[in-house]
């Protein structure tokens, strides 16, 4: 018999992808109630340093009256326009103002509500080229381990299998397939050998061969993936995976849902490499976390094929007159406080100061990192990088102690920081001090139970 008094687990609001009687359990959400710049404060009165910037959306901070006044202004304006047949003047100068910043000519600018949107209005978009230019065979995408994609059916299909995420629901979108992601870390090939050999771009082709070049439609991927563990690859493989994509006539699909608008240190991630993509997929920091957007950017050789058929992929909210507001508010805000170089050279700060500071940490096998992205790959054993063993509770407390020290960041292993862009020099020494804290009283609570 349940007694009257325990907390119901099942609750009013359901949270994302969570067990929601654990996290019942655990003493439920962070209730916030007030942001600033990078800081976020609950509803108890405590402040934080928001190291996940909200949920890698929150590039140009909180609370900005600019953006605020852009989304106030345009909701005075026109609230609404179906972007079927009608269009407002600044789902146009968003269009256009994405297309000056992408790379190449990905000018063609399809806007939907969010990034998993965006995702599966990619999916149509790469099967459809195909068909509309007469060759009905090829509808496999190829998708990456580490992968996240989001949420709809298409983007857990597309995200790595290895995460279960699809467990209980059913079988993956059909004809989608996967290969390794450039993992140095843990490559099977070339981890422990000094320099990449580039097998991993060779593992991409053989799963192409594999399933018949001429039925391949599109390889997905995200050129840095961030969630999947800020995997970053060797400076070889985007070049190569080009080449490779260019020789069997499949599309190159980049998702830089959560790496667009300067992240990485660079506009785009795809600009570290000179990578141009077929097709390009942006959200979250678009908006900064003001308004929900996000977008699929095709090159003219797609978009001039795909004009010329009806294409579904329309939603409500596509291009919200808001929405498109706040990105172009962001994306000034950007530009102006030169955020992109910030991010570049603050990046290299945090992770050079997060390296120093785990130096010689038994639990860390290997910190890294690009602009204002980096992980803390926790290991059992740093010489066979055997991944660390750690149970819900040891996260918990790894977690627990975080926001101790004022910071939140994303806790698994990898530990994910992805602060806002607009993080002080001051707050990077705070992050790492956190950090490299935290996760050294985790290796020494681990060391004292194996003694004990
Ligand atoms: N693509 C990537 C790389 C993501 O990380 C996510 C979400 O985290 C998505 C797509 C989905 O975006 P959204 O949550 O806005 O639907």
């Amino acid at each position: 018999m349940g007694s009257r008094s325990s907390a119901p687990l099942a609750p009013l609001l359901w949270y994302q992808g969570q067990v929601q009687a654990v996290l019942a359990r655990s003493g439920g959400p962070l209730r916030l109630v007030r942001a600033e710049g990078s800081r976020v404060w609950d509803s108890r009165g405590r402040v934080y340093l928001d190291a996940r910037s909200g949920l890698w959306a929150v590039l140009v901070g909180y609370g900005r009256d600019d953006v605020v006044a852009a989304v106030n202004a345009q909701l005075h304006a026109l609230s609404f326009a179906p972007l079927t047949d009608a269009v407002s003047p600044v789902a146009e100068e968003l269009a256009a103002r994405l297309g000056t910043l992408a790379p190449g000519d990905l000018t063609s600018v399809a806007l939907v509500p969010t990034g998993s949107e965006a995702v599966d209005t990619a999916l149509k978009f790469a099967r459809l080229f195909h068909h509309a230019g007469g060759d009905r065979r090829r509808h496999i995408i190829i998708s990456r381990e580490y992968s996240a994609h989001g949420g709809t059916y298409a983007g857990l299909s597309l995200s790595d299998p290895d995460r279960g995420l699809l467990r209980g629901i059913g079988p993956g979108l059909h004809g989608i397939r996967f290969a390794p992601a450039p993992y140095r870390y843990r490559c099977p090939h070339c981890g422990s050998e000094p320099a990449c050999t580039l097998a991993c771009a060779g593992a991409l082709e053989d799963a192409i061969v594999k399933a018949g070049p001429q039925r391949v439609a599109a390889v997905f991927a995200e050129p840095v993936p961030g969630p999947g563990g800020v995997i970053v690859p060797p400076d070889t493989y985007w070049p190569s995976v080009r080449a490779l994509c260019d020789r069997y006539g499949v599309l190159l699909v980049a998702d830089e849902v959560v790496t667009g608008f300067g992240r990485t240190g660079r506009w785009f991630a795809s600009d570290h490499w000179g990578l141009i993509p077929d097709l390009l997929i942006v959200g979250k920091g678009m908006t900064g976390g003001y308004q929900t957007l996000a977008a699929v950017l095709m090159r003219q050789r797609v978009a001039e094929r795909l004009a010329r058929r009806r294409v579904p992929h329309g939603f409500t909210y596509s291009g919200h007159p808001a929405a498109c507001a706040a990105a172009l508010a962001c994306l000034r805000i950007v530009e102006e406080e030169a955020l992109v170089e910030r991010a570049a050279r603050l990046g290299r700060r945090l992770l050079d100061d997060l390296g120093a500071a785990l130096a010689g940490c038994p639990l860390v096998g290997e910190v890294r990192g690009v602009g204002l992205m980096a992980a803390v790959e926790l290991v059992d054993d740093r010489g066979t990088r055997a991944p660390a063993r750690l149970t819900t509770q040891s996260l918990r407390c790894l977690d627990e102690d975080l926001r101790a020290l004022g910071v939140l960041c994303f806790v698994d292993n990898p530990v994910i920081v992805a602060p806002p862009l607009v993080i002080s020099d001051e707050d990077v020494t705070r992050l790492v001090a956190a950090v490299a804290g935290s996760v050294r009283a985790l290796a020494e609570r681990r060391r004292r139970t194996e003694r004990g």
